[in-house]
């Protein structure tokens, strides 16, 4: 009954009316002549809200490689021993041949992951680093940290994944063995060199990020 009176109460169409156009929905009630990928996407995709470990991964100062890394590892789509299984693959952790490797045992649970993120992280956790995973995120989405630190502690949180994981591969691909100092130090370097890169010495809001992150390994 309602499809028959929707069409009822529609206008017959008329060549006094003009001749037809297409046009394309970018709002509900807003049509226009052009095509828009974005308002169409916007359209079709389904909202869902902004999840809490969001401001984590996203941030300006970000690298998007290690955000997408840490992406996955927060989803647990990281393909790990545990999940290759399904497929009838054995892996056990590469760094402490535990049998279960584990999103969370690789992060930071397992004796080396932890050495490493100790080392990586310094002072700014503000309390002792603790190796649960689900722990590690809360204190990172919670946590009221200092401008500088919560900038420098999600760096330190992604880079951290992203080298673990790559180092993870190396053993297993390349048979590589960095010691958990030697990753430490890798990962160090790499979060200055992306300090530096920010060019904080130009930008007045930045200026603190660099002796920050000295001093939060001096008092370590
Ligand atoms: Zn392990």
């Amino acid at each position: 009954m309602e499809v028959i009176q929707g069409i009822q109460g529609l206008k017959v169409p008329s060549s006094e009316a003009g001749i037809d156009k297409v046009m394309w929905r970018h709002y509900p009630d807003d049509f226009r002549p052009e095509y828009s990928a974005a308002s169409t996407w916007d359209q079709l995709r389904t909202h869902a809200a902004t999840k809490e470990w969001s401001k984590v991964i996203w941030f300006p100062q970000t690298v998007p490689q290690f955000a997408f890394i840490s992406w996955l590892a927060i989803k647990d789509r990281l393909t790990t021993g545990s999940r290759m299984r399904a497929w009838g693959d054995n892996q056990s952790c590469l760094f402490c041949r535990e049998p279960d490797e584990t999103r969370d045992h690789l992060f930071f649970a397992c004796p080396y992951s932890f050495m490493v993120w100790i080392e990586v992280v310094g002072d700014m956790l503000r309390t002792e680093p603790d190796p649960d995973w689900d722990d590690t995120l809360q204190r990172l989405i919670t946590h009221p940290y200092p401008r500088y630190d919560y900038i420098l502690l999600r760096l330190c949180f992604k880079a951290t994944i992203y080298y673990l994981w790559g180092e993870r591969n190396e053993r297993r691909h390349n048979n590589l063995y960095r010691t958990h100092s030697q990753l430490a130090r890798t990962i160090e370097r790499v979060i200055r060199s992306i300090i530096v890169s920010l060019r904080y010495y130009e930008n007045k809001k930045l200026r603190g990020l660099i002796q920050r992150w000295f001093s939060s390994r001096q008092n370590h």
